[in-house]
């Protein structure tokens, strides 16, 4: 199929535009220099200001109570709607911006005022997020560093059954472009039987899928498998930055800590389910000899479509690099493919026992390595933890991750026929310790 038949937009940046297509149209808070947090859509090098559209007359009915939810800087009411208000307000920013649009003069007489050029603005956290929730369901992910910590015995004999998770840290997630801080902590020397405290020698990244949770449950109700996806409001990129020397000697029993909580980066734009209906896929089959999923864990249709086809990219920029404007170095491509369990299975599982969900809440999926060289989500398996260090255009090398260092998360769908869309970049830099 060609390139026509995709419908576009009146807004010019917007037509094959890497990320942010009229097909794509994620949320996001954003402000422009000097003003209050808002809420806003990508479309091309643009953000469309919800709130001023709001005042200007642009939304009625559905959408209308949609956008209304989305006033105050946080995403959280309007997450709390679920799916039929995000359809709503899809359905009219698809007619708001199609090319031909009657409204189209309308909005471009207001410019800036409504459709600020995103370089212009900062954008924050789409929601306050109350729990966050890292899972495990990267399978090679789960098997490479298994093979690494316990050589022995590489995949735990719950992994099949479990969706394994840990809660983590809500407070110190940040958008991208947040600086990282190496942290400081215990670590044991090699050889050595007693630890010392410092900063971290072994800092890394985690290329993950966020979860943006959409309807809660009550506190003793769980979350059926069948009702699983409508729960879920978009999804983001996540960089889960750990720091391996910390987590080698705190993990057990009970798993990381103090490793992990120190700053986890998210892509700032919620990419709806809708936006991503195109690219869903049949989770893969498990292989010959693995359990099936509990019943809780199983639903036919989310076997059938609950999957999704996401490439995703990791790229490292040393200072060095900088300097002598090399372009970033890729040193992961990978898919969300490798997912063991589905999102649907995650929300289920997370709510079985009674535990409750909130609209705002973010789980990580876990690291997305592939099982080949080059799609590796991590350092810690890319150097096999320090063994085999990455050679770099600038003539440096590299185990972890050096003060200056910027890891940069993309990803992108693409399918014959649809316009592909992207999520935007998840970046941070990596400065000292203090
Ligand atoms: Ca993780």
């Amino acid at each position: 199929m060609t390139q026509t038949s995709i419908t576009r937009s009146w807004v010019a940046s917007a037509n094959g535009h890497a990320d942010f297509p009229l097909q794509n149209l994620p949320l996001g808070v954003f402000s422009v220099k000097g003003s209050a947090p808002r809420s806003g859509v990508a479309i091309g090098e643009h953000i469309f200001d919800l709130e001023a559209a709001l005042d200007a007359g642009l939304f009625d009915g559905a959408a209308k109570t949609a956008v209304e939810a989305t006033r105050g800087g946080q995403l959280n009411a309007f997450f709390e709607l679920g799916r039929d208000a995000r359809v709503a307000l899809r359905e009219r920013l698809l007619e708001l911006f199609t090319e031909g649009s009657t409204l189209h003069g309308k909005i471009e007489a207001q410019g800036s005022k409504l459709l600020p050029l995103a370089a212009n603005c900062d954008m924050h956290l789409p929601a306050k997020i109350n729990d966050y929730t890292d899972f495990y369901v990267g399978i090679e992910h789960a098997q490479n560093v298994g093979k690494l910590f316990r050589p022995d015995n590489p995949l735990l004999p719950n992994y099949k059954y479990v969706p394994i998770g840990y809660h983590g840290r809500a407070s110190t997630i940040r958008p991208s472009g947040t600086d990282v801080r190496r942290p400081k902590g215990q670590t044991l020397p090699a050889g050595q039987t007693e630890p010392t405290f410092g900063p971290c020698a072994r800092l890394d990244f985690e290329l993950e899928l966020g979860i943006w949770i959409g309807q809660g449950n009550e506190m003793g109700d769980a979350i059926a498998i069948g009702d699983a996806a409508d729960h879920i409001a978009g999804f983001c990129l996540l960089n889960d930055w750990s720091a391996r020397d910390i987590q080698a000697w705190e993990y057990q029993p009970l798993g990381p800590f103090l490793s992990k909580s120190f700053i986890t980066s998210i892509s700032p734009w919620v990419v709806t389910a809708e936006a991503l209906e195109p690219f869903r896929r049949a989770q893969p089959t498990r292989p010959e000899g693995d359990p099936q999923p509990l019943p809780y864990l199983f639903d036919k249709r989310d076997q059938a479509a609950g999957a999704f086809d996401i490439e995703l990219e990791v790229l490292l920029l040393t200072e060095a690099m900088r300097e002598q404007n090399l372009p970033a170095h890729r040193l992961t491509l990978s898919n969300t493919r490798h997912m063991y369990w589905t999102v649907a299975q995650l929300v289920a599982h997370h709510s079985v026992n009674g535990c409750q969900l909130q609209a705002g809440d973010l789980f990580g999926s876990g690291t997305l390595s592939g099982p080949e060289s080059g799609q590796f989500g991590s350092l810690l398996e890319i150097t096999e933890g320090g063994k085999k260090p990455i050679e770099l255009a600038s003539g440096e090398v590299r185990k972890f991750l050096e003060d200056g260092d910027e890891i940069i998360l993309r990803a992108r769908c693409s399918r014959e026929g649809v316009a592909s869309i992207g999520f935007g970049e998840c970046r941070g830099k990596v400065l000292p310790a203090r």
